[in-house]
């Protein structure tokens, strides 16, 4: 990396909100870096959420969230049209188990309408169970949100960075901002990868954007990691849970959701614990006991299934509740923070506010004539046609009959092609975010040394491949 270059813009924070933003900022003739302290993008918070594309009904109105999420939903759903970003319009169903519950719903329903949705009925028992007649006993109403949807999270930040570096973004792995030093002109950072030098900063660190803030001077927030685990169940439990059952939310929260996973799974989950360690992205045995606990009264029947997976993600909670987003046009310096519960759904509007407010700055935010067309992502998604069950693809190229993991059906074709695109996995978790590899019942155990081959190769399964792929 050579350090007499300045950039106009670098954004820090390769995630969903980071790589939006350097997606829109490349969409000008500036000159943009995007810098992540991991070895891969999207492997912050990003990649271990619930993966609902949210229509904002339950938001808080009047905010900055609420109206970021609304548009981010029209955006992000149109984006993934255009991309090939699976989505699933399932519609989700709030179910009340109380009176107290019960009392709420038009509130709910009200609170839809000031955040702008009005698809939202309140519907009896018996419509309840005629919508999701697994559920458990007792339920006594509920209301239904017809767009809320599942979304793979993990192709959304990768057709965002992806979209980004084809429209000319300078995308830097394993750069974590360690110290920045702003200077006249340009500020320098200090990373693990060497110093880098922008005229702009957008801090999109996630968890880190408080630290990072500190660095030009500011102490507003800081930010708590809000641990979220969730179950996933065996793919046979999918016809139990047609879309999406939701807890009237508290106080304490939104509370825990039974989905179906875009996967063809379905998850319970997520809890909701605030922690001091910003990496505690391990699972616990009091989560997994406390989602027994109410999983077992939301749908009893699910668990008498086994549970393959359990994950956990971290919300970058501050103390406002609502997002942080200021930009300081004395230092060139942007804080994208607090995006803690709807940030993959929002990305993309945060990005088009980002640029709004960067508009009365020096920058020259015209939008470029010659764009790339986006990119247009694999399906690893269950709504559409896989490669494995593609008789025309496979006849055409083989390696796509050529299953590796059995559990979740991925293909040599489809790992081969994650080595040789833009983006390129780093690890073998990488890989599985990009195509679904070793994500199944067994988690590995018969596809692990396989596919652990075919990344020491970059996908080649032959002497021949390799050539290609190199
Ligand atoms: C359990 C859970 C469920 C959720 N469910 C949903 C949902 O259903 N729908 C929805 O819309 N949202 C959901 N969210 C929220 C959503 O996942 C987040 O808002 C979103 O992923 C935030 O993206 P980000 O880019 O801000 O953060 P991240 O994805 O964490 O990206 C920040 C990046 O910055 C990097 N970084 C940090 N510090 C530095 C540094 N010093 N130098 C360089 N790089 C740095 C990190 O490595 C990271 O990759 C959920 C979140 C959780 C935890």
């Amino acid at each position: 990396m050579s350090t007499s270059d300045v950039s106009d813009v670098i954004v820090v924070g390769a995630g969903i909100v980071g790589s939006a933003i350097a997606r829109a900022l490349a969409g000008t003739a500036l000159s943009v870096t995007l810098l992540e302290a991991r070895g891969d993008v999207g492997d912050g918070t990003s990649k271990a959420n619930t993966a609902l594309l949210h229509t904002g009904f339950d938001a808080k109105p009047g905010t900055l969230e609420s109206t970021l999420v609304a548009r981010g939903y029209d955006l992000l759903g149109a984006y993934a049209e255009q991309t090939g970003i699976p989505v699933e319009r399932t519609g989700a169903l709030l179910v009340a188990w109380t009176d107290e519950e019960r009392d709420a719903l038009p509130g709910l329903q009200d609170k839809a309408l000031r955040n702008g949705y009005t698809e939202c009925e309140i519907v009896d028992a018996a419509e309840v169970y005629r919508r999701v007649p697994d559920l458990g006993p007792g339920a006594l109403a509920g209301l239904t949100v017809p767009g809320e949807s599942l979304i793979c999270t993990w192709t959304t930040n990768l057709a965002l960075a992806t979209d980004a570096v084809q429209r000319g973004a300078r995308l830097l792995r394993n750069a974590r901002v360690l110290h920045a030093e702003p200077a006249d002109g340009h500020t320098t950072l200090r990373t693990t990868a060497g110093d880098v030098r922008g005229r702009w900063i957008v801090n999109a660190a996630g968890l880190g954007a408080d630290a990072l803030d500190a660095e030009f001077g500011h102490h507003r927030f800081t930010v708590t990691p809000r641990r979220g685990e969730l179950l996933v169940f065996d793919k046979l439990t999918r016809p139990m849970v047609p879309l999406i059952v939701l807890a009237v939310p508290s106080s304490r929260g939104k509370g825990v959701l039974v989905s179906p996973t875009i996967y063809g799974n379905v998850m319970v989950g997520p809890t909701s614990e605030n922690l001091t360690d910003r990496t505690a992205t391990d699972t616990s045995e009091e989560g997994f006991d406390f989602l027994l606990s109410k999983g077992k009264v939301l749908m009893p029947k699910l668990f008498d299934e086994e549970v393959t997976a359990s994950y956990a993600g971290l919300r970058a909670a501050i103390d406002s509740d609502d997002y942080l987003i200021d930009v300081d046009a004395a230092q060139r310096y942007v804080l994208v923070g607090g995006i803690r519960s709807t940030g993959l759904t929002s990305g993309m509007a945060i990005a088009e506010h980002v640029m709004g407010l960067l508009g009365g700055t020096d920058l020259d935010l015209e939008p470029r004539a010659d764009l790339p067309d986006p990119p247009r992502m694999p399906n690893i998604g269950e709504v559409g046609v896989r490669p494995y069950e593609d008789a025309g693809r496979i006849a055409a190229d083989p390696a796509y009959g050529r299953i590796v993991c059995f559990c979740e059906r991925v293909t040599a074709g489809e790992i081969r092609d994650a080595f040789a695109s833009t983006i390129p996995p780093a690890d073998l978790d990488g890989l599985r975010r990009r195509t679904r590899v070793m994500n199944g019942r067994c988690q590995g155990f018969y596809c692990g040394a396989h596919t652990q081959a075919l990344l020491e190769a970059r996908g080649a399964e032959d002497a021949d491949d390799v050539a290609a792929v190199r």
